[in-house]
């Protein structure tokens, strides 16, 4: 293993008094006085450095980065995957990238055209009829969906509908939307085999049931078998079903959530669709719904218009009874390009391909795995496998050491102590742009860290050793950060 030295002086710290970066030619104009002398001060400690300096500065920064593009990344949950770069090159391109949202609509016809073609293309893979772009990120499609639930029922007069019911297992946005949405949030327990507990799902279904939202795959990373009968039982209730569909790995080209009854769910494009994501933006999480929905989907939508000569032409347009808008324009314009060039480059085939792919990498995970690591639910995983680091435990090597191990192999830590009802839960999500080699140095290096928790447990107590810095306070850093130079005492 061999690891850059890092030069990690601050940029202050590489200061030589009178040193300097540029040449500025000789002054070819009235030297002009400042408006304000008094703010002329020679007493900031500016840094004086040659360009040289600067460019290494900055990019041992930029090392000092964990990326997708530089190492292996099974964080669960995010399908952390290869995104081609493609993909950043369309949507570069200056006809996308140097429009004004307020342009008239006649001079963007193609920018609309791709909207709506892509609002088309993700209305079809989920199953649904119509699909709206504006939603910025997951949990804000979430929240749309389910305002739109909530508008629905109301404007069928139907008042008395409080309750949105979620499983134990959900993603944390879910009970955060509804509640949001001024919903009571009703928790549903799992079985032993990690589905929808149906017998506690149909004691909590009557007349105050707004919807239940619900992942599937759940974030166990299993199919849930019995998903029409959930969505039955929420139906003949008169609620209805909330996909989240964050991650889409799993299913597409396989299996469609409007068939299997969903009324309505977002997408995150940032996660299946080949937008980059992480440090928290930019995102984009559209929504599709059922024709039952569609007139409440956020504004703005794009329309197409059949042209007298025959021809067709696009405009932006607000749903009839739409919840309103979600954010200043149109989404994040960039990563609908993104998207669309994605699918379009992949087709149909290729889509389908990514979700075999997906799901066999995790299988192939799991079972190379299953002796080394206790796998709480015991049969075949979607696209992300969850174990738990209980045996490791009980040696008192917890989930967290196993993953602060894994940086001193250059791969990133799985997604930890998520989902909820999992103790010690590691969940790893491969993605299928990972080669059969990757998957084996990680299940390699996985099983290398379960043999070190039996026999020398300090050394991953004490990982990462390899790092820059190595265990963070993590609650010091997010709520006290030191972000500013200060000189030296003395
Ligand atoms: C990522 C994720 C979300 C939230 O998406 P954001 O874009 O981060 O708001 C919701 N549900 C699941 C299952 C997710 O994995």
């Amino acid at each position: 293993m061999s690891f850059p030295v890092l030069d990690r002086r601050l940029l202050m710290d590489r200061s030589v008094s009178g040193r300097v970066g540029v040449s500025l030619p000789p002054l070819d104009v009235p030297e002009q006085p400042l408006p304000d002398a008094a703010m002329l001060r020679d007493d900031l400690p500016l840094p004086e450095v040659s360009q040289g300096e600067v460019v290494r500065y900055f990019t041992t920064l930029s090392q000092m980065n964990f990326s997708v593009d530089t190492n292996y990344y099974p964080l669960g949950s995010c399908t952390m995957k290869y995104n081609p770069k493609i993909n950043d090159e369309a949507a570069q391109l200056p006809g996308f990238a140097r429009i004004h949202p307020l342009q008239p609509e006649s001079t963007v016809q193609g920018a609309l055209k791709l909207a709506h073609s892509l609002q088309g293309f993700l209305a079809e893979i989920s199953g649904m009829d119509a699909a709206g772009l504006a939603t910025m990120a997951g949990a804000q499609g979430e929240l749309a969906g389910m305002l739109m639930i909530r508008a629905y029922h109301l404007s069928r007069n139907d008042t008395g509908r409080r309750t949105v019911l979620v499983p134990d297992s959900a993603h944390g946005t879910n009970p955060a939307s509804a509640a949001m949405c001024g919903y009571r949030v009703m928790s549903i327990p799992s079985d032993s085999q990690g589905n929808m507990d149906l017998e506690a799902l149909r004691n909590a279904c009557n007349s105050e049931t707004a919807g239940l939202m619900l992942t599937l795959p759940n974030t166990l990373g299993l199919f849930d078998v019995n998903i029409t009968e959930i969505c039955r039982a929420v139906h003949e209730a008169g609620g209805l079903v909330y996909g989240d569909g964050a991650n889409m790995n799993a299913l597409l080209g396989h299996a469609k959530l409007g068939h299997l009854g969903f009324d309505v769910l977002h997408i995150n494009l940032h996660k299946t669709f080949s937008t980059p994501h992480g440090g928290g933006g930019p995102g984009s999480g559209p929504v599709c719904c059922n024709a039952k929905l569609a007139p409440f989907l956020t504004a703005p939508i794009v329309e197409s218009v059949a042209e007298p000569d025959g021809g067709e032409s696009f405009r932006l347009a607000t749903p009839e009874m739409s919840i309103g808008k979600a954010g200043a324009f149109h989404g994040n314009f960039g990563m609908l390009v993104r998207a669309y060039t994605y699918i379009r480059g992949l087709g149909a085939p290729g889509l389908r391909e990514i979700s075999e792919s997906a799901v066999i990498g995790a299988n192939y995970v799991l079972s190379a795995l299953r002796d080394h690591y206790h796998l709480p639910y015991d049969r075949p995983c979607m696209h992300e496998v969850v174990f738990s680091a209980r045996t490791q435990k009980a040696r008192g090597v917890s989930a967290l050491d196993v993953a602060k191990r894994l940086i001193d192999y250059g791969i990133h830590p799985p997604t930890m102590y998520f989902p909820l009802i999992v103790e010690e839960a590691l969940m790893v999500e491969p993605t299928e742009t990972e080669s059969r080699e990757t998957l084996d140095n990680f299940i390699e290096v996985m099983k290398e860290i379960a043999r070190q928790a039996e026999e020398e447990p300090q050394v991953l107590k004490d990982a990462p050793h390899y790092t820059p810095n190595s265990r963070l306070d993590e609650a010091r850093a997010a709520r006290r950060p030191d972000l500013r130079w200060r000189p030296a005492e003395g």
